[in-house]
């Protein structure tokens, strides 16, 4: 059980170091919607070494988003420019949300990525 601890804080601890370099790259704004509200890094492979290919900055919402948590639908529109991300995080909690969004914009976005 200790041991799992530790392993969790020393997860954290390695995504805390990231912290800096993803403000940077996210213009310190959400990198899937560009809103500015309490932004922290999401962990979009928990299982692995954290790196900033696998860590998004996130906003409050799309961290719900990238959750589950699919808001009104007409409110994520950002989604069609997030899944071109060049950073496969950011790619992959937009392509996973918009894949579940029930909107024809949403499957025209999906078909174009192939
Ligand atoms: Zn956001």
């Amino acid at each position: 059980m200790a041991k799992g601890r530790e392993k969790h804080q020393a997860h954290l601890d390695a995504i805390n170091l990231l912290g800096k370099d993803l403000s940077r790259r996210a213009s310190q704004k959400c990198e899937l919607c560009e809103g500015k509200g309490d932004l922290r890094p999401y962990d979009t492979a928990p299982d692995d070494e954290p790196s900033l290919d696998t860590v998004a900055l996130l906003c409050e919402r799309c961290r719900a988003l990238a959750g589950g948590k699919i808001g009104p639908q007409e409110t994520l529109r950002f989604l069609e420019n997030a899944i071109w991300s060049p950073y496969p995080a950011v790619a992959s909690v937009a392509r996973a949300a918009i894949a579940r969004v029930d909107a024809d914009w949403a499957r025209m976005a999906l078909e174009m990525l192939g």
